[in-house]
């Protein structure tokens, strides 16, 4: 893959006939869906469904068994493409930080850009200026994450993700591990970026914010996408039985 083949006309996401197996156990069993550029995409179910799991074959973080995945028209699923650039193109924010400990807040939002990127040093310091006013925390760069609540270790991981400028998000349940009073911080970072246009794909609990910002919810249960629509309506009125009884244990 080189920069040359990617098809903005194509849809951001394209997800046909995945199957993943771990050993024995097959976790995603045939999932298709599609997520077009600008849209949020909230994925929700119940532990063990499979959400992390899909999440993670959309960047090759886990090779899929069988199927095939589109990033903007780009191919994921072959084998020669270009891992290095298609995850520079893929921004994820992980439910643990993932934050580099022994280096500052600054540091860890060059590191990639210098290296991956081979941006110079004062563009890639000038690029996380930006985005850490972006998330809230301009103030804070000379931190170490240690030092920072779990609700500012999570924007700093989100301004990390977005100073390599990827086309697209991914989350996975971002919110799961704060204290609920950071939450709000960390989801309104979210909506400020689905408001920018940003395309994401964010596995969540979060049911407002799915009815608030996403513009379409999948519901996955044993490894399959059990309904998938609006999602006011997945919500107000779920289809499916299997819907309606893991909504009526979170909502
Ligand atoms: P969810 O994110 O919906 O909770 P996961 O995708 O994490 O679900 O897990 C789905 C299933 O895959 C679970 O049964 C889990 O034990 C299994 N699984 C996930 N990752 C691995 C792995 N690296 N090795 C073996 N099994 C795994
Ligand atoms: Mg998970």
């Amino acid at each position: 893959m080189s920069e040359t083949d990617i098809d903005r006309s194509a849809h951001a996401i394209d997800v046909q006939e995945l199957h993943k197996y771990f050993g024995e156990n097959q976790v995603l069993k045939g999932i298709d869906f599609e997520v077009d550029a600008g849209q949020v995409v909230c994925v929700i179910g119940p532990s063990g469904s499979g959400k992390s799991t899909l999440l993670r074959c959309v960047n090759r973080l886990e090779e899929p068994t069988s199927g095939k995945i589109f990033v903007e028209g780009v191919e994921v699923t072959d084998p020669d493409v270009d891992l290095d650039l298609l995850r520079s193109r893929i921004g994820m924010v992980f439910q643990q930080f993932n934050l580099f400990p022994h280096l500052t807040v600054m540091d860890n939002l060059t590191i990639a850009q210098t290296k991956v990127k081979k941006r110079r040093k004062d563009e890639a310091v000038q690029i996380a200026r930006s985005n850490l006013e972006k998330v809230g925390l301009a103030n804070r760069e000379d931190a170490y994450p240690a030092h920072l609540s779990g609700g500012q270790q999570q924007r700093i991981a989100i301004a990390r993700a977005l100073s390599m400028s990827p086309d697209l998000m991914l989350f996975d349940e971002p919110t799961s591990a704060l204290d609920p009073e950071l939450v709000g911080d960390v989801l309104g970072v979210m909506k400020d970026l689905a408001k920018e246009g940003m395309t994401m794909m964010v596995v969540t609990h979060e049911m407002g914010f799915a009815r608030e910002v996403g513009d379409k919810l999948v519901f996955m249960d044993g490894g399959v996408i059990v309904e998938q629509g609006d999602p006011v309506e997945v919500l107000a009125d779920p289809r499916e039985q299997r819907t309606q009884a893991f909504l009526s244990k979170v909502l």
